[in-house]
């Protein structure tokens, strides 16, 4: 039987990819998970070609507002690791990954573990070359104005790497974890039911959306014909209200008949949605089509869905004053 597609930090594998030549292995883990899944091993840094070795680098807030890894003489890595990241996460997509366990505290790879600095290397107190050495942790500064220090335990601002933002914006259903997440059993065992999961969705979905759209063409059907749609169960709020109160979806059985029958004014009383629901569709799916192509990204369905969801129940609310 397939396993669940896991995305793994390559340092976490053995590897010797990290920015020292070394590599910073999680043999329990790896071992614990082995059985059960398939590893899809990942070095953003190495595979946008940094090399190794390489210099630490680290993140900062620009005064523009974006983050960028920065290596303590000032280089900016963070341009190839935008083009490594948009070449690869259409092929992680395609590919299908079910989750990720990706190194804590690296700049590319912590999920909320990384340590940002505000402004450049050198200025404001942030680390310069001098405050580097090569034992620090992946891309962590030594001691910066006493406030910073290898490790999460230090007072400071932490943010998601580079690359698990990118994860997080662009594949949001992935169960994401970091190395440090998963140390007990009951962890572990956790995020292998999530990835289980994940996989079957993924492998299922075809027959599901095959299905959500019989059912769709069912209704459809039903509602375009008053006879059949006699046949629909009754609203359970307005039956057991002993109508007296209504639900988000009632009066739209007769909006879409009326709209059915050319009657658009009538479709817009009966439930105002049932009128404007196929336009404002079309022009969501427009306009994130749109936007995704403009930005090169793609940006989540949950924004839109939540925000056509809060018009209609604020549609509800508005018939239940009146
Ligand atoms: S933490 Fe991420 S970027 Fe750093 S060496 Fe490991 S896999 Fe590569």
């Amino acid at each position: 039987m397939a396993k669940p597609r896991v995305g793994i930090s390559a340092c976490l594998l053995g590897r010797n990819t990290r920015y020292d030549g070394r590599a910073k292995g999680a043999p329990e883990l790896i071992a614990a998970l082995a059985p059960d899944v398939e590893w899809v091993p990942l070095c953003p840094e190495t595979d946008a070609g940094l090399g190794v070795p390489r210099p630490p680098m680290d993140l900062y807030r620009l005064a523009d507002g974006r983050i960028a890894a920065i290596t303590p003489e000032g280089h900016d890595c963070t341009p190839q690791l935008d083009a490594w990241i948009a070449a690869t996460l259409p092929a992680l997509r395609r590919g299908g990954l079910d989750g990720a366990i990706l190194k804590a505290r690296s700049p590319s790879c912590a999920i909320g573990t990384a340590l940002l600095h505000d402004g450049v290397p050198g200025q404001n107190g942030n680390p310069g070359l001098a405050t580097y050495s090569a034992s620090a942790g992946e891309g962590a500064p030594k001691s910066v104005g006493g406030t910073a220090s290898d490790g999460a335990s230090a007072p400071g601002v932490f943010c998601d790497g580079l690359f698990a933002a990118a994860l997080k914006r662009d594949i949001p259903e992935l169960s994401l974890a970091e190395d440090e997440d998963l140390r007990s059993a009951a962890q572990r065992e956790l995020f292998l039911a999530r990835l289980r999961v994940h996989q079957r969705l993924r492998r299922d979905r075809r027959w599901l959306l095959v299905i959500l759209a019989l059912l769709l063409a069912l209704l459809a059907f039903m509602l375009s014909s008053p006879a059949l749609s006699r046949y629909l169960p009754p609203c359970p709020l307005h039956y057991l209200s002993h109508g007296r109160l209504t639900c988000p979806g009632c009066g739209f059985t007769r909006g879409w008949q009326a709209l059915l029958a050319g009657d658009w004014r009538g479709a817009g009383v009966y439930h105002p949605f049932a009128f404007r629901l196929l336009p404002l569709l079309a022009l969501v799916a427009l306009g994130h089509g749109l936007l995704c192509r403009w930005q090169r990204r793609r940006w989540p369905w949950s924004q839109w869905l939540w925000t056509a969801l809060g018009a209609w129940l604020a549609a509800w609310l508005l018939t239940l004053r009146g």
